[in-house]
């Protein structure tokens, strides 16, 4: 099914499939055994110019999008699982700048992002607020230019290897509808700490962290989009245009477990002959590639949707950052034939 994608497409997943190969193959299970995130990987795909694939050219990124994105994490995941969400979750956290950032936060930190240097990161979930992410209680109150947040975030995937955190909390208790913001806040900042450190079964080379934070001063400048009450709606809109990616990671993991299966296939032998030459193996065979292909072409359908929604956000975002322009953006949205049913009820299911 290769025919439907572009030159461009290709172009990145060879990029992507050569470090793949080359670098990040023979050195996953060194990283998973060790459970250690794998800086000179991570070097090595900042090299091959992969971060900021899906970041806008304006912001110093390739302009690739969430399709250009899939198709890289696809490549890094059908070689090692751990890389592919390290890789990934660097888009995870800054699609909240992308999405509700002011034009500043994106100017400072995009081409950072783009570059590499900044690592990101991106902090919604908490002990008791999973799916139901809406019911947070990580509480940011204002003081003059600073947030002053109190309380912790659970899972955070890059959390101590990334610089920058997209924190989701409540900066308005008694709103039904404009009760969360996010704030950017830099690691190193006082009164931000990493707690527990998962041990995990899988994806060993990337931390999944605890993050505290106690009376910790954000500059309000952090504040994201400037505004207050808008975090829920810039966390669902991410956790959109996030999940081909995640679903791009079950793709390249499934491609790789094929392959293996097929090399597998063609050297054991039985009865005389590499079981690959039994007609029920070449059957098992046969429904894998075709299950992997249809999903493959699953993930390529929503990332393209995910960059029309996409195109529609960041054009009424960059044109005015007020309430009018939230009103706006959900016209345009609407109008791209992409439904938000953002509310405080909605309920988060990943
Ligand atoms: C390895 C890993 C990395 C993660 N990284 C991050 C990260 O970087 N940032 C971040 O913010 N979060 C992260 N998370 C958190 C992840 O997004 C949550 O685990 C997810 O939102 C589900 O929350 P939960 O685990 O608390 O499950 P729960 O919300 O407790 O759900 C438990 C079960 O109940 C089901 N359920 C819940 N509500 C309903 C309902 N209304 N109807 C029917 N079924 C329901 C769920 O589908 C699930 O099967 C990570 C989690 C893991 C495991």
């Amino acid at each position: 099914m290769d025919f439907l994608l572009t030159e461009e497409n290709r172009m990145w997943r060879a990029r992507a499939r050569d470090v793949a190969e080359k670098v990040v193959r023979p050195l996953s299970w060194k990283y998973d055994r060790l459970q250690q995130y794998p800086w000179e990987i991570k070097d090595a795909l900042v090299e091959a110019g992969l971060f900021g694939v899906w970041i806008p050219k304006e912001y110093g990124g390739h302009g690739g999008g969430v399709l250009n994105l899939c198709i890289v994490v696809e490549e890094l995941s059908r070689c090692c699982g751990g890389v592919g969400v390290l890789f990934a979750v660097n888009a995870l956290g800054s699609f909240p700048i992308l999405v509700g950032g002011t034009e500043e936060q994106k100017k400072k930190w995009l081409p950072r992002i783009a570059q590499g240097k900044t690592l990101i990161a991106f902090g919604l979930s908490e002990k008791n607020a999973g799916s139901d992410a809406g019911g947070m209680s990580c509480r940011a109150t204002q003081d003059g230019e600073h947030y002053v947040l109190n309380g912790a975030k659970k899972w955070n995937t890059n959390g101590g290897a990334a610089d920058l955190y997209s924190i989701f909390c409540v900066t308005d208790p008694e709103s039904k509808s404009r009760r969360i913001s996010a704030l950017l806040v830099e690691k190193g900042t006082p009164g931000f700490k990493i707690g527990k450190v998962e041990d995990k079964m899988g994806i060993r080379c990337v931390p999944v962290v605890e993050l505290e934070f106690e009376n910790c001063r954000v500059p309000r400048a952090n504040l994201l989009g400037g505004e207050p009450g808008y975090g829920f709606r810039h966390s669902m809109q991410t956790l959109d245009l996030a999940r081909p990616g995640v679903a791009a990671q079950a793709v390249g993991l499934a491609t790789g477990a094929l392959e293996l299966a097929q090399v597998y296939a063609n050297k054991r032998e039985q009865f005389g002959a590499p079981i690959s030459s039994f007609q029920m193996v070449q059957a098992m065979l046969a429904d894998m590639a075709t299950k992997v292909e249809a999903a493959r072409q699953l993930v390529y359908a929503a990332a393209r949707a995910a960059d029309t929604v996409t195109c529609a956000i960041i054009r009424s975002r960059s044109s005015c950052a007020t309430r009018r322009s939230f009103r706006s953006t959900k016209a345009r949205i609407r109008s791209s034939g992409w439904s938000s049913r953002e509310t405080s009820s909605r309920r988060r299911t990943s």
